[in-house]
């Protein structure tokens, strides 16, 4: 349920301004004032947000967590606790397995999510290939404004058909992200590496120049159908590179970059083994610091989490065999006090930087209206960190499927309180929020 509330003596975090010691008022969902001394006296809460910083709500471009084919892993309510408790309090939810490219599968989504979900969501349709472009029209207009695309298998789609998407994705403002990685690249790499039994030779399968000439193959189509693209989870600096030369090429191209690429590298693999096997593979640490700092310059534009959690057992198989484990990892709650931690503390974010990467920028490339920033009008999502706390990362309590690759680490940045639309959904670190609060976003572009 929505309260009046007023945020009192906070330092606010607003793009281009730095932190502003301020309080912010809530009413009916939204933030209603921002200025000193608001009068709190008629507010239902106030919180004394004294020596704390208020930021806006993380937003998640790319989670997955309720293929109904896969609900032992995952699901939305299990999925937005974590989230919350991390901050995120909107995400974009993206199939994995059962497609949604009709009406029906993209109403049973959010009737699934309005339901049990926490946090705000959106719906990316996908995974779009031959037997399904013709749906993009239809799906754009309601609020999916965002279509998934293979260049590899498991759900390739050809070139000719990535070219049909992109120019139905131009004619409706829609964006067409990719998975890109080169497909011959990754299957010849595949089938010479395939007798090796290393933890490393899943990840040198996919060399960073698959990446880059899948990136390069569907900007350049973009430069002829000029149809939006982005870029999901991208892991290499030369990956980065691409962007940039489409990016002076003038292709409207956009991209995010995951946590695990900016915390681990291969040498992390020997350790962890199968709990970080994921694809696109992990890189090198001048890959790790080139992510970084495109994070900071602005050539990627925001983060994600690809939450993609298989069970231990899916993830255990790869001690014997890694080409068996589940590729996939969880990070709904660990994303944004990772980029506060890694980035914003280390320097390597500046708070602008921090904001828009984590927030903003997603949901102006999304359309996610009144989301994204902490201004008059907008919907009231919040949180409100202490600088001084930090505990560790225990995937044990965090999510359904029990583990976190950032098992053990020691953050900063996890909220004490968070806001969604105008509800009060944590508070000292706990959720006690119900699951169906949260509600479908459509984008709107
Ligand atoms: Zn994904």
């Amino acid at each position: 349920m929505t309260i009046d509330l007023i945020i009192k003596n906070g330092m606010i975090a607003m793009e281009g301004e730095g932190m502003v010691n301020a309080d912010l008022a809530i009413e009916g969902g939204r933030i209603t004032a921002m200025g000193a001394n608001l009068n709190g006296k008629s507010a239902e809460k106030v919180i004394d947000a004294t020596g704390m910083q208020v930021l806006p709500g993380a937003i998640d471009p790319h989670s997955h967590t309720n293929d109904p084919g896969y609900l032992n892993r995952e699901d939305f309510a299990h999925a937005g606790r974590a989230a919350l408790l991390g901050g995120v309090t909107t995400y974009i939810e993206m199939p994995l397995v059962k497609d949604i490219d009709d009406e029906t599968s993209l109403k049973e989504r959010i009737n699934d999510g309005n339901k049990s979900a926490l946090t705000d969501f959106s719906v990316y349709a996908g995974f779009i290939r031959e037997k399904n472009y013709g749906a993009v029209k239809g799906l754009s207009k309601m609020g999916a404004m965002a279509f998934k695309i293979f260049t590899c298998r498991p759900f390739q789609a050809s070139d000719d058909t990535i070219y049909k998407i992109e120019e139905e994705t131009a004619a409706t403002n829609s964006i067409a992200t990719f998975h890109a990685e080169d497909e011959t690249i990754i299957n010849l790499m595949t089938n010479r590496l395939a007798s090796r039994r290393d933890q490393i030779a899943v990840h040198e399968a996919r060399p960073p120049e698959g990446e880059a000439s899948a990136i390069h193959r569907v900007g350049i189509y973009s430069r002829l159908t000029h149809s939006p693209i982005h870029i999901a989870h991208l892991s290499s600096e030369m990956g980065a590179q691409t962007i940039r030369e489409l990016k002076r090429l003038k292709v409207d191209i956009t991209s995010e970059t995951c946590p695990h690429y900016l915390i681990f590298t291969r040498k992390d693999v020997e350790k962890l083994g199968p709990y970080i096997k994921m694809s696109p593979s992990l890189k090198s640490s001048n890959d790790v610091d080139a992510l970084w700092a495109a994070l900071d310059d602005g050539t990627v534009e925001m983060v994600a989490t690809d939450h993609a959690p298989g069970t231990r057992a899916e993830k255990e198989i790869g001690w014997e065999d890694p080409w068996k484990a589940w590729g996939g990892v969880p990070g709904l709650a660990t994303m944004f006090p990772l980029l506060y931690t890694y980035g914003f503390i280390k320097g390597r974010l500046s708070l602008n930087s921090l904001l828009k990467v984590s927030s903003s920028n997603a949901a102006s490339r999304f359309g996610l209206r009144g989301k994204g920033k902490l201004t008059v009008g907008n919907s009231a999502d919040v949180i409100i960190i202490d600088p001084k706390y930090e505990r560790k990362v225990e995937g044990a309590d965090l999510y359904k499927a029990g583990y976190s690759p950032f098992d053990g680490m020691m953050l900063k940045g996890w909220p004490k309180y968070v806001i969604r639309r105008g509800e009060l959904v944590v508070e000292d670190w706990e959720l006690i929020a119900k699951p169906g609060s949260g509600r479908y976003i459509k984008m709107e572009r």
